[in-house]
């Protein structure tokens, strides 16, 4: 495969790209920007083209395309893919090596630049591609998609982002109130479980396999739920950061949420809020508890961490050019 990597650089130099984001070349052929990237697989090597334009995916011109006979062929045969989005072509060579390897990447390629500059799509080739007015010196790469956008229509589609973060980072100071709202549900959860028992005068009780699944996603979502729901609409730039901080919260409403159990307790017993006592009956409570009661407290720990890290997963604000 080594052969191949050599001639996928000679191809990139060949086009003169240069190395942007996300193992992207970019560069401008015959004045439309284009960015390369080539993914490998076991046995498999897509080399996948953006090719920019001005218009938009459902634009006349982009549906009376004149590709030619070998592509017309390879498209049949599901060996070319040509796809449209607004101002952006996808163009696939699905049997990469092969096309590396015989050196007709530049001859695709160059027909299917031929295809759009007869369309028509090659004109103002200068021109911010948004507001066609302004002219674009430099290309921008964003989320992994090339672009030639001047800085004030691009200014005007990350604003509102930008807005959005800013808001998000408020919510930062909500992760200690997602955290209590979680011990709250981890309390009134236990202490729910011993009225239950009290309520049907058994120290026994047989929960089928699935109630005991239910019951735990139901604790997690109650224990990890709020606090993943805060940490989602927070701006990220670590993933591992995004795992840990919620995990920990999780925990924090975990232990917070057993203090308000034992307490609850003590409360019970001495009709008085006592949270120095609580704090050291915990620890003898732990002790004292049987295995499975333990274990059944750990496995839903677990599922508040698990929902906590589950949901606090990002649904990061793009720009899409
Ligand atoms: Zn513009």
């Amino acid at each position: 495969m080594n052969e191949v990597t050599d001639q996928y650089g000679r191809l990139v130099n060949g086009l003169g790209l240069q190395p942007a984001e996300d193992e992207l070349f970019i560069g401008k052929l015959r004045g439309f920007p284009i960015a390369l990237k080539f993914i490998r697989g076991e046995s498999s090597a897509l080399l996948l083209f953006q090719i920019r334009h001005p218009l938009p995916a459902k634009a006349q011109e982009l549906s009376d395309l004149c590709y030619g006979d070998e592509l017309d062929r390879l498209i049949t045969e599901k060996k070319v893919e040509i796809s449209m989005e607004d101002r952006l072509a996808w163009f696939t060579l699905v049997d990469g090596a092969e096309h590396l390897a015989d050196g007709s990447v530049l001859r695709l390629l160059n027909a299917v630049l031929t295809a759009f500059e007869k369309a028509g799509l090659g004109r103002n080739s200068e021109l911010c591609h948004y507001c066609q007015t302004e002219q674009v010196a430099t290309l921008t790469c964003e989320n992994g998609r090339v672009a030639q956008i001047c800085p004030a229509c691009l200014h005007q589609r990350t604003q509102p982002i930008v807005a959005a973060q800013a808001g998000a980072l408020r919510m930062l100071a909500l992760c200690p109130v997602a955290a209590l709202v979680g011990a709250v549900g981890w309390a009134v959860i236990w202490i729910a479980y011993d009225l239950l028992f009290e309520l049907l005068k058994t120290n026994v009780l047989h929960i089928p396999r699935i109630v005991a699944a239910v019951e735990m996603v139901i604790i997690g979502g109650l224990v990890g739920g709020p606090v993943g729901w805060v940490m989602k609409r927070i701006p990220h730039k670590s993933k591992k950061l995004y795992a840990i901080v919620p995990a920990l919260l999780a925990i924090i409403a975990v232990v917070a949420g057993e203090v308000l159990y034992v307490t609850w307790l003590v409360y019970r017993e001495m009709h008085e809020i006592w949270l120095g006592l609580s704090l050291k009956l915990l620890t003898r409570l732990w002790g004292e508890s049987d295995g499975f009661y333990l274990i059944m407290k750990l496995l839903a720990a677990g599922a508040g961490v698990f929902m906590a890290v589950t949901i606090a997963r990002p649904a990061k604000p793009k720009l899409n050019l």
